[in-house]
């Protein structure tokens, strides 16, 4: 519960409230990437997605929920014309072991076919997800169908898959905030934090 007089101030728009909110938020984790980090390498690839598609449409795919985050700002960050849409599939569970079955749990909204697919993905870790989903778009025959994901883990693969934009490529840690989860919480963390490891399993 956010206390009146706080609500009252976030209101006017103070910024010094702002930042205490955020520093409260990540106290006691190690930040991986700050949320400044992040800034500037999704302005980064936004300015490289735009460049690659030379004047043409993109239909933004994010991944819910843990792409949440990034295809907003992401989607800010590519100066075209650019619609935007979103699928969720089973993943984790309540703790950071896959089952390896993907399921869809919600389809795409609008056909693609025809169009330049980015897919937005928070984390390509094992490669299950996004290899489940590039199978499943291409039988849609999109023009173009490419992957931008903010965090790769390469050493973690099982699927033989690349994302076309990497924002960060990270060891084999489990990592939290900026809109993933450790069984649903820390996803409004600002930055990227490490999950302590008395909490991991
Ligand atoms: P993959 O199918 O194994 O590639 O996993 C994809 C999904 O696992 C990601 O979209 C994340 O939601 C989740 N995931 C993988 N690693 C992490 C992590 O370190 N923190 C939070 N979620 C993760
Ligand atoms: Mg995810």
């Amino acid at each position: 519960m956010i206390p009146i007089r706080d609500l009252h101030s976030l209101k006017q728009g103070n910024p010094r409230d702002t930042v205490t909110m955020a520093s409260m938020a990540t106290e006691g984790l190690e930040v991986l990437y700050s949320r400044q980090q992040i800034a500037d390498r999704v302005a980064e690839m936004g300015a490289q997605i735009a460049r690659d598609l030379h004047g043409e449409k993109l239909v933004m795919v994010g991944v819910l929920k843990g792409a949440a985050y990034f295809l907003t700002d992401l989607s800010r960050a590519i100066q075209v014309d650019a619609t935007f849409d979103f699928v969720a599939v089973s993943s984790y569970g309540k703790g950071q072991r896959s089952s390896g079955a993907v399921k869809l749990i919600k389809d795409l909204d609008q056909p693609i076919e025809g169009k330049n697919v980015l897919v937005v993905e928070d984390i390509l870790d094992t490669g299950l997800t996004l290899a489940y989903l590039r199978k499943l778009f291409l039988q849609q025959h999109p023009k173009t169908l490419r992957i931008a994901t903010l965090l790769d883990k390469p050493s973690r693969r099982i699927e033989k898959i690349e994302a076309d934009y990497v924002g960060f490529s990270i060891p084999n840690l489990f990592v939290i905030g900026y809109g993933m989860d450790f069984a649903e919480r820390y996803r409004n963390l600002p930055d990227i934090c490490l999950m302590p490891p008395d909490n991991s399993e």
